[in-house]
């Protein structure tokens, strides 16, 4: 019997803001703890929470990205649990007015390459709770510190039907986050985190089958491969005769496997009411507006873009957006000089390779367009070859200094000049006599080595090119 996996996800991203959603305590993450607090977020009698209104902004620029049904008026909710690291006993939430519903973001399905919809159940604000550090020995500290960080939740429908589809899911989400700066979407350090519902059932089935949901993930990675074991496991439940329970799992990312932490709470072990401290929200069609407004181009549109306006290809156009500080640049550039697949492959390649090899953004690069653009003209015009261009990328990053500058200083300016390649030539072709048999007797391959030779005899500065023909000149003569 074959099975069809399904798979809905609950995400929770902290929102940008500088102080929390219901109070003004900062937001900053990795302070020393419990320094970032107040009785509002201490959950202190007396106190009133007041909502912080770039949180809603944030919230509202993510259900637009998102396409949702945005809702006139929204309310907040008490949400009754009882944890250590929730000094009030309650968490602020949304239950059954949130802010927004009904959205979409399209993914690439995993059986036939094509764009699918998921739908987005729903989106919500609330706030987030403390952090417990478990120590050894038993004991467990509390940081208030990040208690009352404003959270946005996303839901998806169960539309997902593998684990690279919700890697994709997540990963374009968070492009989209990104690219909205409401988030910057770390999930080492909790600024996103996700929550994966999963069931299989028979694919001759249209009943969906018994779920459970994993937690406690700390890469999209870790989302993946819990979902691929997760998946394996119940089908193997299933086929030993026995049934899948709904429960709550942990996903173990040393062991790789899940464990049972506890069966799953319903809605109403929850207790939920409205929150009698905050008044109801009403959306204006004016603020969303103003939202609209100021709406980057995002991700999927860009690289639609991308591939119709510059003519590259669809692999490259899905890098160069995937991230919006690499497509500024690439836009940037493309103003600058028309050969686009040569500003494609060097941001794809020398550019990308270095902010990976330096795990910095590409702001923290001390390298401006300006430079960029004159370095690509001098490999486009022929001055340098790609190969010394590299190096004096490499240069360009350390020294700060101008390509033109580092060519000069360096003398790394291309030969072209067949006049002064000829004695190289020459020289070459008369101490390398084995390589001209081996020519001669058709092995073409040797052409390779001779170019290679006069190559180092220039340093690597001579035109390969040119080279090349003025070689085969000599060895056909
Ligand atoms: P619950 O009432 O248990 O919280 P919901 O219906 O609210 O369940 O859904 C929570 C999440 O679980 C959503 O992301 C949803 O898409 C997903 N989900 C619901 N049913 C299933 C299922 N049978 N298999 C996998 N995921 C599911
Ligand atoms: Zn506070
Ligand atoms: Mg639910």
């Amino acid at each position: 019997m074959n099975f069809k996996t399904v798979i809905g996800l609950e995400i929770h991203v902290q929102l940008f803001t500088k102080s929390k959603i219901f109070c003004n305590c900062s937001t900053a993450f990795g302070s020393e703890p419990n320094i970032q607090t107040c009785p509002v977020c201490l959950g202190l009698p007396g106190t009133l929470p007041v909502l912080n209104e770039e949180s809603l902004n944030l919230a509202l620029k993510v259900a637009v990205a998102l396409n949702c049904e945005i809702a006139e008026k929204i309310k907040f909710d008490r949400k009754n649990y009882f944890y250590p690291d929730l000094p009030k006993g309650y968490q602020i939430s949304q239950f059954d007015m949130p802010l927004a519903k009904n959205g979409e973001l399209y993914i690439i399905s995993s059986t036939d390459k094509s764009l699918k919809k998921v739908g987005i159940t729903r989106t919500h604000l609330e706030e987030d709770a403390g952090k417990l550090l478990h120590k050894e020995g038993n004991y467990s500290l509390v940081d208030f510190n990040r208690t009352g960080v404003p959270l946005l939740e996303i839901v998806t429908e169960p539309d997902i039907n593998s684990p690279e589809e919700a890697y994709d899911f997540l990963s374009r989400l968070k492009s989209i986050l990104k690219y909205l700066e409401v988030s910057d979407c770390n999930m080492e350090e909790g600024s996103l985190r996700c929550d994966a519902n999963i069931s299989v059932q028979p694919e001759d089935s249209d009943k969906k089958g018994v779920k459970s949901e994993i937690k406690n993930m700390n890469s999209f990675k870790g989302v993946r491969d819990a979902l691929q074991y997760e998946s394996d496991r119940q089908i193997k439940q299933i086929k030993k005769g026995d049934r899948v329970v709904q429960e709550t799992r942990l996903w173990d990312e040393t062991e790789k496997v899940t464990m049972p932490m506890r069966s799953k709470e319903e809605a109403h072990d929850y207790r939920y009411f409205p929150e009698p401290d905050l008044v109801y929200f009403e959306i204006s069609k004016d603020k969303i507006d103003e939202i609209k407004s100021v709406m980057p181009e995002l991700p999927d549109k860009r690289k639609k873009r991308f591939i119709e306006k510059f003519n590259i290809p669809e692999y490259d156009a899905a890098i160069l957006t995937s991230e919006r500080s690499i497509a500024d640049f690439f836009d940037a550039c493309a103003l600058k000089i028309n050969d686009y697949k040569l500003i494609s492959n060097w941001i794809m390649g020398q550019l990308m390779e270095i902010l990976n090899e330096k795990k910095i953004k590409l702001s923290e690069l001390a390298i401006s367009i300006e430079h960029f653009v004159e370095l690509l003209k001098m490999v486009s015009g022929n001055k340098i070859n790609s190969s010394i261009a590299k190096d004096v990328f490499t240069e360009m990053v350390e020294s700060k200094k101008s390509p033109g500058r580092i060519v000069e200083e360096k003398g790394l300016a291309q030969i072209s000049n067949e006049d002064e390649l000829q004695s190289i030539v020459e020289n070459v072709v008369k101490s390398n006599q084995k390589s001209v048999d081996d020519y001669k007797s058709g092995r073409k391959n040797a052409l390779m080595y001779l170019v290679g030779q006069v190559m180092r005899e220039t340093k690597g500065k001579a035109n390969p090119k040119i080279v090349n023909e003025m070689l085969r000149g000599v060895l056909e003569k």
